[in-house]
């Protein structure tokens, strides 16, 4: 069993010397609060300036590793725009603006989505998220119906063996192709401005364990967002700690870099 992460207070900021580290951070439930309905999501305006502010201070080494589409994670930063990776690591935009994204076979998420279709005939509330190259369905309106949702996608992962089944916080989504977050994140470490530094990343899901895993091969620092088994190697408590936490250390980059200038 993995040892329990240590907590904010035990992480020295030295480690995260804005000059050489890789900032990667997951959106929902990191970053931004959850809603019932994913759509109605919303950045609070504080953290857009610690975004906005963290990428200054780090010279653009500040990435969204996200399950929502490119297009979602631009609509709410706007008008901050930053390197993102969609779709968990199936599409992925770079600091130079260049777009890469996954081919995928079409066939078998249609398929997937018309079994999440039938089953949100059935049931009001559930709401069915559609994606480039994936699908998912979430329950947070309906969660004592989880059981039958798993039901359902257990049947489609026996038929469609091709696609991968991600179980987060009340969602339940078939993504085409096997690109992941780690993936994502290896790929931006390949690149400038990301290129030599040490990877940070937070996310608060089990479908950021991948993720994790990857940072701790690379011996950056890894932090879970709230409760959850993980292999994090830090723990926020709470989104609320986490943010707070986040937009500390970004003003302490950027007193640091005011008193270099007045010195100098
Ligand atoms: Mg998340």
């Amino acid at each position: 069993m993995a040892e329990e992460p240590r907590t904010l207070a035990d992480l020295d900021p030295s480690l995260l010397g804005p000059e050489h580290t890789a900032f990667f951070l997951d959106f929902d439930g990191t970053l931004a609060d959850f809603r019932d309905d994913p759509a109605a999501v919303v950045l609070p305006e504080r953290e857009r300036h610690t975004l906005a502010a963290l990428a200054k201070a780090a010279d653009g080494a500040v990435a969204i590793i996200s399950g929502r589409p490119i297009a979602d994670i631009d609509r709410m930063l706007d008008p901050l725009e930053l390197p993102v990776a969609g779709v968990h690591g199936l599409e992925r935009r770079n600091a130079g603006g260049e777009v890469f994204r996954t081919a995928l076979p079409e066939a078998p998420l249609a398929a997937a989505r018309a079994r999440f279709q039938a089953m949100a005939r059935l049931h009001p509330g559930l709401l069915i998220e559609e994606k480039p190259g994936s699908v998912a369905l979430h329950f947070r309106r309906r969660p004592e119906l989880e059981p039958q949702c798993l039901e359902i996608a257990s049947s489609i992962v026996e038929t469609h063996m091709e696609l991968r089944m991600l179980h987060g916080k009340m969602v339940i989504e078939f993504k085409a192709g096997s690109a992941t977050k780690a993936d994502a994140i290896a790929a931006f470490l390949k690149e400038e401005p990301f290129r030599g530094r040490h990877p940070f990343f937070a996310g608060d899901d089990s479908t950021d364990e991948d993720a994790f895993n990857k940072i701790l091969k690379l011996k950056g620092v890894s932090m879970k967002i709230g409760p959850g088994a993980t292999i994090a190697a830090y723990r926020a408590a709470d989104i609320d700690a986490f943010r707070e936490w986040l937009a500390a250390l970004t003003q302490q980059y950027n007193r640091t870099e005011r008193s270099t200038a007045a010195r100098a």
